[in-house]
């Protein structure tokens, strides 16, 4: 299974720790562009800041694994106060080594959370550890991204759900995404 997927969001910000604590995950490998920031935008979006306290907060470990240049992740990172992973050839598992040793969480209780199917995705299952999907959060793109999410589509969750624990929480569904169940 190389392109499963835990559990899929509209944004970051959806993630709950009690949603966290019911798939026993306690650290999470984060992406920056279209996950918790627009594409090479030095701000966090909306609401990311309140997150990141909140799994803080709760407990959460984070490390973020980027594959951008060195000092669009490291100014990022520094921002937000969060370790990171630089120019990690995701979905290669190099970074998700390195992040997992540094978050010292076994392989059970992290899970990696980003918006795109052939990093993010297929590196979390290369690495074997859960994947939390969040829809880009900008629809903008240029003819190479357009490429890629026309490759991406067949894989991309119709619904946004989690499955995992005792429970399933559905949440709202979306219109742009394919339901995949697994
Ligand atoms: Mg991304």
């Amino acid at each position: 299974m190389l392109f499963s997927i835990t559990a899929a969001f509209n944004t970051v910000t959806d993630i709950s720790p009690d949603m966290l604590a019911s798939l026993g995950i306690r650290g999470l490998i984060l992406d920056i562009d279209n996950t918790l920031a627009y594409h090479n935008d030095p701000q966090p979006a909306d609401g990311v800041v309140e997150w990141i306290e909140q799994m803080k907060e709760n407990g959460i470990r984070l490390i973020i694994v980027s594959n951008n240049f060195y000092l669009r992740v490291k100014l990022f990172s520094e921002l937000v106060g969060i370790d990171c992973v630089r120019e990690s050839k995701k979905p290669f598992q190099k970074g998700y080594k390195l992040a997992a040793m540094r978050l010292g969480l076994p392989k059970r209780a992290l899970a990696a959370v980003g918006d795109q199917i052939f990093t993010d995705v297929l590196g979390a299952n290369l690495f074997k550890i859960k994947m939390l999907y969040t829809l880009p959060i900008s629809r903008k793109s240029n003819r190479l991204l357009r490429l890629i999410r026309a490759i991406e589509a067949p894989f991309i969750p119709k619904k946004i759900y989690c499955s995992g624990g005792q429970r399933t929480v559905e949440h709202r569904p979306m219109n742009a995404i394919t339901y995949k169940e697994n």
